[in-house]
């Protein structure tokens, strides 16, 4: 039995024992050590087995193209980062990543990309998708994360076949967000963004990074209120990791230690769990890149979703958004083996050949 004598251990068991938190709980959720922390980890844990389970699904991630036309000042892959050898996948090297991935029973694709805008992206894309749901009959279930684009872009590749989109909004502070791109870039254009996803019926996921310079915890207890309120129904929150090409790295003398940004992260995902129980979260690939254990703790304490990279080996080296990125020079069938004993080191089970879509997004659709 826990000890429940002291002031403190009464506050964080009132916390805990609550439905809606306050930005002032969640703060001070954000501000545990030792045996509180630890609390807060086995809660959301619970809370996890009781309502999604332990089941971890797959998201293929085939990283398309590192062009991008946006020049965000943390990312290793903005357009002004010179040092960057630009690639483009051809079509055949996605369908037989998406091959892959229908042979081995992964379920769901994820494909991600630098910001591309033409009609000539629009288009390739629809066909892509066409042609993944035909290679699959069916089978494969699609996520894209393709950027900020116009909503009939958005509806098209929703009936081509995608119907689950990752947005991240990066930081929901307007103010914070305009530090970290450049004046061109639109907050409200991206949030207007996952309205209109919504609208059209993806499954809708943002997230933010943690950790960022000049971030601060109630900024970060804004962040999953912000997720709340917008009522997504998947999540991806990754802690910021210093690129040496890229603006931000100015102001590293600022930056949390690496581990303690990691455990925020944590820290994160285990409170929005308890905060929206039943949505899907990613183990991101950015807790690996800061701890070798990363998304196996992540998926201890409340991610049930993976993102096996499966972009073919040759071009993972050049999709450096961050320092240290994992696997990159791993064939995907490796990262399959390797994968498979982290999940079950986490104490799970891979639900292969399932979809895995967020019961938040069920559970919403129910009368
Ligand atoms: N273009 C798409 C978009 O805008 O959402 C997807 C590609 S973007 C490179 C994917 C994600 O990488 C971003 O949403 C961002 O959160 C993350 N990212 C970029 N730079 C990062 C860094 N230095 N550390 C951690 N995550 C980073």
């Amino acid at each position: 039995m826990r000890h429940n004598r002291t002031g403190i251990m009464a506050t964080i068991d009132n916390i805990l024992a609550k439905n809606e938190f306050t930005k002032e709980d969640i703060i001070y959720l954000l501000s545990t050590q030792g045996e509180e922390k630890n609390m807060l980890f086995e809660k959301s844990a619970a809370v996890k087995s009781a309502t999604v389970g332990n089941k971890v699904y797959y998201r293929g991630l085939i990283e398309l193209s590192n062009a991008c036309a946006k020049d965000c000042l943390y990312c290793g892959i903005r357009k002004s980062n010179a040092k960057v050898e630009r690639y483009n996948l051809s079509d055949s090297d996605v369908l037989a990543a998406a091959q892959f991935a229908y042979e081995n029973r992964y379920g769901s694709l994820a494909i991600q990309s630098g910001e591309l805008k033409s009609p000539a992206f629009r288009r390739r894309i629809t066909n892509l998708l066409k042609q993944i749901k035909e290679l699959s009959k069916g089978e494969l279930g699609i996520t894209i994360s393709l950027g900020e684009q116009d909503e009939e872009t958005y509806q098209e590749w929703f009936d081509a076949g995608a119907h689950r989109y990752l947005l991240r909004i990066e930081v929901s502070n307007p103010a914070l967000y305009h530090r970290y791109h450049p004046a061109d870039h639109s907050y409200e254009e991206r949030l207007q963004c996952l309205k209109i996803l919504h609208k059209i019926g993806y499954q809708v996921g943002t997230g933010v990074m943690v950790g960022l310079p000049f971030q601060t915890l109630a900024d970060l207890a804004d962040d999953l209120l912000f997720m709340k309120a917008m009522d997504v129904h998947m999540v991806g929150m990754g802690p910021y990791v210093e690129h040496k090409d890229t603006p931000l790295y100015e102001f590293r003398s600022q930056l949390l230690p690496q581990e303690e940004r990691f455990t925020l992260t944590l820290k994160m995902i285990t409170i929005l769990r308890l905060m929206m129980p039943d949505i899907n979260m990613v183990a991101a690939t950015a807790m690996q890149a800061i701890d070798p254990l990363g998304r196996e703790k992540a998926l201890k304490v409340g991610a049930n979703i993976l993102m096996p990279n499966i972009t073919p080996g040759q071009h993972r080296d050049d999709y450096k958004l961050y320092e240290n990125k994992p696997c990159t020079d791993d064939a995907a069938e490796d990262c399959k083996n390797c994968l498979e004993a982290r999940v079950h080191i986490a104490g799970h089970e891979v639900g292969y050949g399932e979809w895995g879509d967020s019961k938040h997004f069920l559970n919403g659709k129910k009368p």
